[in-house]
């Protein structure tokens, strides 16, 4: 009886942005839990059970997890990106304090992974080079009042600003609105790069100003990222270069 749980990223979709460890506990473990498409990335093999479920049913998934570690079994709990950052491993954590004390001894490894801001950065050139904050725009698990604060302090504070989940096919009026509260605080020539599935065959890139931005260049494939107002374009045959400098004034 030696279970343990691993909660492991799977980067953002590339093979060679798994991580070697990520790939280690995958090939050790015996049973894989994750949302459906996070699954279908893993090779089916002998002695390996998968087991895809629906979204919005993480801590199910969790308990889940934390019921079939402590009969014995390796577990990998699968994420996209990072497992940290807007995943499952704070639902494992939810699971765990509300489920029994002797959960509490069993062998959990959160393994880190490349999230989609780093590999949207990354592609685009450094968005990131300098302070910036990141903010989930979904409106599932916290009041939209909330999110519009953060948005417009960290506009104000000039950070330059990464947006997960920006729009959905339930929500769509929230990325208007927050569209709307960044030409309130930036105004019309900063900035945005949209990244759609980034380090996939679909990936897709668009570097524009605030004020040519229409809110359907968004779904929920894509990574927002907002310069702050030193963000800048170098120009260049082989495509233009985004990035912020080191300094600030
Ligand atoms: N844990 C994940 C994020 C989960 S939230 C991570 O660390 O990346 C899901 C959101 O992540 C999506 O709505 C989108 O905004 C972003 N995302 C995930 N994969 C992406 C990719 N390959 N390209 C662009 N954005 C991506």
């Amino acid at each position: 009886m030696s279970g343990w749980i691993a909660v492991a990223g799977l980067g953002p979709g590339a093979e060679a942005l798994v991580t070697p460890e990520v790939t280690q506990a995958l090939d050790q473990a015996t049973d894989i839990i994750g949302y459906i498409p996070y699954v279908a990335r893993v090779a089916q093999r002998p002695g390996l059970t998968l087991h895809p479920s629906d979204n919005r049913v993480e801590l199910d998934r969790a308990t889940h997890a934390l019921t079939l570690a402590a009969q014995g079994r390796r577990v990998v709990i699968v994420s996209s990106g990072d497992p940290g950052v807007f995943a499952m491993a704070s639902a494992l954590f939810e699971a765990l304090e509300a489920g029994p004390t002797d959960w509490l001894a069993l062998d959990i490894q959160i393994l880190p992974g490349i999230t989609a801001m780093l590999a949207a950065a990354a592609r685009a050139g450094a968005p990131l080079g300098h302070d910036f904050c990141v903010i989930n725009l979904s409106d599932n698990l916290k009041p939209w009042a909330l999110i519009e604060r953060r948005l417009r302090l960290a506009a104000q504070a000039d950070f330059a600003m990464a947006f997960y989940n920006p729009r959905s096919k339930a929500r769509p009026e929230g990325f208007a609105r927050t569209l709307t509260i960044l030409r309130e605080e930036c105004g019309d020539d900063r900035l945005i790069l949209f990244a759609r599935a980034v380090s996939t065959p679909e990936e897709s890139l668009a570097i524009v100003r605030l004020g040519q931005v229409t809110p359907d260049m968004a779904d929920m494939r894509t990574m927002v990222i907002v310069g702050s107002s030193l963000t800048r374009v170098i120009e260049r045959p082989a495509g233009p270069i985004l990035y912020t400098p080191r300094w600030s004034q």
